[in-house]
């Protein structure tokens, strides 16, 4: 029972703590979305522009994959309309109607605006086998994709506050 409940901790720690590690940035990654070449407009900025850039909470998350604490980021409850988009190139990622409450502690959404303006690639860190989301055109780590989503698509985009802006609905 004991071994039961402490497996079942590890598991939610696991989904919890950091996600990719900075292998990616290093290493030819496994990317499981198809992107075609032309589609998606690259930005590429060394680490010293982006760091001075983004400031140091949103270079950690978005270039070295670290992941904010849950329940502490600005859009875990944040209920307006509008779109959340890139917080590292402005591409627009997520819509607020996708959103809900997944009580994760992180923002939670079931569809991306765009699949294609988000890479998919397989993260292998910590033991466990999840699949981590990235900005397709600036390559900022924006969390992970889970299959524990609600209907329509059975989704969960699990994704940091640090790696997003708010557009509001005009
Ligand atoms: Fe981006």
């Amino acid at each position: 029972m004991h071994t039961k409940i402490s497996i079942s901790l590890l598991l939610c720690f696991g989904m919890m703590i950091t996600s990719c590690s900075r292998k990616n940035f290093n290493q030819t990654p496994e990317t499981i979305t198809q992107i075609p070449e032309g589609m998606i407009k690259k930005i590429d900025k060394t680490e010293a522009e982006w760091m001075k850039e983004l400031g140091s909470e949103r270079y950690n998350v978005l270039r070295q994959c670290s992941t904010e604490p849950p329940f502490t980021g600005k859009f875990v409850n944040h209920k307006a309309k509008g779109s959340y988009i890139c917080a590292g190139c402005g591409a627009a990622l997520f819509s607020s109607d996708s959103k809900y409450d997944s009580r994760s502690g992180w923002p939670s959404f079931f569809d991306a605006i765009d699949p294609s303006k988000i890479k998919e690639i397989r993260d292998t860190s910590y033991g466990m086998v999840r699949t981590e989301i990235k900005c397709a055109s600036c390559n900022g780590h924006l969390g992970h994709v889970f299959n524990d989503g609600p209907a329509p698509t059975g989704l969960r985009y699990c994704v940091n506050s640090a790696s997003l802006d708010f557009k509001p609905e005009e």
